[in-house]
């Protein structure tokens, strides 16, 4: 006999389907219905979110599971890129918040604003590791930087400019060209700005005299100077400029890496 059972525990105790239903653990039993759930939704982001702060435990598969298939599942390619590199620095579930998530702005030091712009859920975002080269200086453009188009946000009181401001993501930030020539340039963190994706601190990169203005600002259709961008200790990268108000004739037809992200079926509307 290969199984022993004790007295409360015999061969015809009934399966934990039942025992389960008043558990505090209770809820899963599969987590492989869970997915195939949250296919049927095209992986929500917003349903993800309410989901993982259920409990714990679904906090917990949401960690080690869920975000990360939400993330393969709208960049695949994307993903597969950052991925090769090793381990995801500062989580998936920061990355899915990245891919859907526009930080808002404030003033900085090397930015001013009349006023902030909160962040807000976006429907879907262009990310592109082609632009993502415009914003690497000279000796680091071996990295990989995936960056998205500005998300224009219109500025009120007659002033000339909109405000852009968009967000990337390097792969393998750790053993990246940018990350040691920040350490090796003694670049201190940006004082009351953090990473609005991971919380992590951030170095500014105008502080850190490391922005081809130039090319950087004629991607993001702005005037030089007039923008600035910090990378966080995970290399999450987020980033402002004023933008020109252009009648857009002059428009390239980039390449996308893995855009749009569209939701289809309505579930990607802001809560
Ligand atoms: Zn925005
Ligand atoms: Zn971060």
């Amino acid at each position: 006999m290969l199984m022993k059972y004790t007295s409360s525990e015999s061969p015809s105790r009934k399966p934990r389907l039942t025992e389960s239903i008043d558990s505090p653990e209770s809820g899963i039993l599969d987590e492989r219905v869970l997915v195939l759930v949250f296919e049927s939704l095209k992986w929500d982001i917003h349903a993800l979110s309410k989901t993982a702060s259920v409990n714990r435990r679904l906090f917990g598969l949401a960690k080690r599971l869920l975000w990360r298939k939400l993330c393969v599942h709208h960049a695949p390619r994307m993903m597969s890129t950052l991925i090769e590199a090793g381990r995801i620095m500062g989580g998936w579930h920061a990355l899915a918040k990245l891919l859907f998530f526009c930080g808002g702005c404030e003033s900085t030091r090397h930015f001013k604003l009349s006023h902030h712009w909160p962040g807000h859920f976006v429907k879907s975002t262009r990310f592109s590791k082609t632009s993502g080269r415009s914003f690497l200086s000279g000796r680091c453009t071996g990295d990989v930087l995936y960056v998205t188009d500005p998300c224009e946000h219109v500025t009120k009181g007659g002033e000339q400019y909109d405000v852009g401001i968009y967000r990337g993501v390097f792969r393998g930030f750790m053993k990246s060209r940018t990350r040691e020539m920040l350490i090796s340039r003694q670049v201190d963190f940006e004082a009351g700005v953090r990473c609005p994706y991971c919380g992590a601190r951030v170095w500014s990169m105008t502080a850190a005299r490391m922005i081809p203005r130039r090319s950087a600002a004629r991607r993001l259709g702005s005037s030089d100077n007039a923008l600035e961008y910090f990378v966080c200790l995970n290399g999450h990268m987020h980033g402002t400029c004023w933008l020109v108000r252009l009648s857009s004739d002059d428009e390239e037809g980039e390449d996308s890496e893995n855009g749009p992200y569209d939701y289809e079926n309505g579930n990607g509307r802001m809560l």
